[in-house]
């Protein structure tokens, strides 16, 4: 395959190819951008139909994290790793290793973390092999400790992302009574649901699994719906927080909800669906830029001292930015996606 003309090597700094024999690793580190910092990414573990699929997901997702950490104000590049396997069969203790190892040889230009198909336990098992690991230690939280998760405050992000986009399109402070429909209730969307709850939201909730639905519907009194019907609500907000691409030719026509604004990566299927929604006044909260929290989360444990109040108050941050992201956007008569993206790049280019 060709590389440096491929479009999505997208002036990529270094990309390495990992692999060895005795545990089976292949993997692919890929560091886009280092001028704020060390890069820090996600470790993915995916089975990938092909070697070219596993180099296409690595090269735009560490694209996209130099992206995310520019507009969160972080002092971090972006980079990404994936481990082409199965994560429920192919992951052992020797290819975690072996991964550990290869990113110990980067000598820090990488930093690991969890992502899809990697976990808290299997960044502390790489913690004896390489320092260069976030993600691992439990942290102080507002009543006791929390594990190396980033999740609760991914949500937190949300959160104030969706506060940030309902004073802009609604015009209003107050989440009392705001319709959200939550798509996906795993580790953010269910915790998402819970704080939205507890400012006086009401919600409609979909996922694939029967347990997160019975917890939401009997603890949070949310409407359980079809994971197909989660698109043509009559709510404020639609919050995607399952998978990617759910901003589509097929979803879009359904959409009654003014305002888009969810965890998930990647929402929109191709990035000319960021015009439609806006054609539609429909504000989209640029997914990289609401759910930032999880890697400002990861930052602050990596500086070290951990200190949960100015985790929340970098988290809230998000809050800020996104209403320049929406100010700026109405002024210029643009898409928000497409604002973010020069804000990022006026910050990780200069
Ligand atoms: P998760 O795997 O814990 O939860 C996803 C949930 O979505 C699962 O309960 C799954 O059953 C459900 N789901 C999958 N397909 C669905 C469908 N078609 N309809 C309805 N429900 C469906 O993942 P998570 O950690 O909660 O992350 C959610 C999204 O947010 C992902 O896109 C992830 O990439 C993104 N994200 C997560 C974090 C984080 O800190 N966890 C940070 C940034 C972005």
């Amino acid at each position: 395959m060709s590389v440096f003309s491929n479009r999505d090597f997208a002036d990529h700094e270094q990309v390495v190819f990992c692999s060895d024999d005795r545990s089976g690793l292949k993997a692919i580190i890929a560091v886009h951008n280092s001028n704020l910092g060390p890069v820090l990414g996600g470790c993915r573990m995916w089975p990938y139909a092909s070697e070219d699929e596993a180099v296409r997901d690595v090269l735009r997702l560490s694209r996209g994290m130099t992206y995310k950490s520019a507009i969160a104000n972080l002092k971090l590049g972006g980079g990404k790793s994936v481990i082409i396997g199965n994560p429920r069969t192919d992951k052992t203790p020797e290819l975690l290793k072996a991964f550990a190892q290869a990113v110990e040889r980067l000598h820090g230009r990488y930093i690991a973390a969890e992502d899809s198909g990697t976990g808290v336990d299997d960044m502390k098992y790489m913690a004896q092999f390489t320092r260069h690991v976030s993600g691992v230690h439990d942290k102080p939280a507002e009543h006791g400790t929390r594990s190396g998760d980033p999740s609760p405050s991914t949500a937190y992000g949300v959160f104030v992302g969706i506060q940030a986009a309902v004073r802009e399109r609604l015009l209003r402070d107050s989440l009392d009574g705001l319709r959200v429909a939550v798509q996906g209730l795993g580790h953010v969307g269910l915790d998402l649901a819970r704080r939205l709850k507890g400012a006086g939201a009401e919600l409609w909730v979909t996922d694939l699994q029967r347990e997160p639905l019975l917890a939401a519907g009997k603890e949070l009194g949310a409407t359980v719906v079809a994971p197909d019907d989660i698109f043509g609500l009559d709510v404020d907000v639609f919050a995607p927080c399952a998978m990617g691409a759910v901003i589509n030719d097929q979803t879009v026509p359904q959409l009654k909800a003014k305002i888009v604004a969810g965890a998930a990566n990647n929402q929109l299927a191709e990035p000319r669906h960021g015009a439609v929604l806006m054609e539609r006044g429909i504000l989209y909260a640029p997914d990289y830029v609401i759910n930032a929290g999880g890697i400002i989360d990861v930052y602050h444990e990596r500086i070290g001292n951990f200190d949960p109040a100015a985790l929340a108050r970098h988290i809230e941050g998000i809050h800020d930015t996104l209403l320049e992201v929406f100010a700026r956007a109405r002024k210029e008569e643009r898409p928000t996606g497409e604002v973010a993206d020069a804000i990022a790049e006026e910050r990780f280019k200069r």
